[in-house]
């Protein structure tokens, strides 16, 4: 079955996600602070996706977060926001979150969501052999690794998608909405801005000078582009 750990302090909205992702046949593992949720996953290594609420009573969402992600790259994390924190969507995704539904949200599209991250971070990489190599870059699709010179880069599953996309596609404009369908899937009801964020993470961890990238450009009013 697939497991979710839900972090939630706030029973009433815990209760609500648990039924709803019960529900649709998910097995839930709930914690209410972060020191819980630490101690869930070291139960069972096998949860597959992790929601975080941000504001906590003994850590916030974003530090969780960041040591999850620290400790498993293929993990899917989602986190809860309000809709007053827009920033801190951004801020979760630069620590390593997947994707962000905003409070209040249906059940529907909080399952939406978990169902996209699952196929993405599910063993879609198993079906595919081999490596691709450009420049100093090569990217092992059976392993779902990066290498740049040699060394080791670590990438959350929706980084290693975005990577495998542009160098399937060397020199050619991808449009944010296409990088959206290939990656997030057409199903997907999210946000452009999750692209940009998600390039903008990928980029710190593979240019040389991510403040002047040359390896992801942008295509200006239309999305990016791949070159070496
Ligand atoms: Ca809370």
């Amino acid at each position: 079955m697939k497991k979710i750990l839900v972090l939630e302090d706030e029973i009433s909205i815990r209760s609500f996600v648990v039924i709803n992702l019960n529900r649709a046949g998910y097995e839930v593992i709930e914690a209410g602070t972060g020191a819980e949720a630490f101690e869930q996953l070291r139960i069972h290594p096998d949860i597959k996706v992790a929601i975080l609420d941000i504001m906590l009573p003994d850590t916030d969402g974003f530090e969780v977060c960041r040591k999850i992600r620290a400790a498993d790259p293929h993990i899917g994390i989602i986190m809860l926001t309000a809709r007053t924190q827009e920033m801190d969507k951004v801020t979760g995704l630069m620590t390593g979150a997947d994707d962000y539904v905003t409070k209040p949200f249906s059940p529907a599209e909080l399952t939406a969501r978990i169902d996209a991250l699952f196929r993405r971070t599910g063993v879609a990489g198993a079906v595919e052999s081999g490596e691709i190599v450009q420049g100093p870059f090569r990217l092992n699709t059976r392993n779902r690794t990066l290498e740049k010179e040699g060394a080791r880069i670590k990438l959350t599953q929706v980084e290693y998608s975005i990577m495998k996309m542009f160098m399937d596609n060397p020199g050619k404009a991808l449009s944010r909405e296409d990088i959206l369908n290939t990656v997030w899937g057409r199903d997907y009801f999210g946000e452009l801005k999750i692209a940009d964020v998600n390039i903008r993470r990928l980029r710190i961890k593979i240019e040389d000078d991510p403040t002047n990238p040359t390896y992801i450009t942008t295509v200006w009013g239309y999305g990016y582009k791949w070159g070496l």
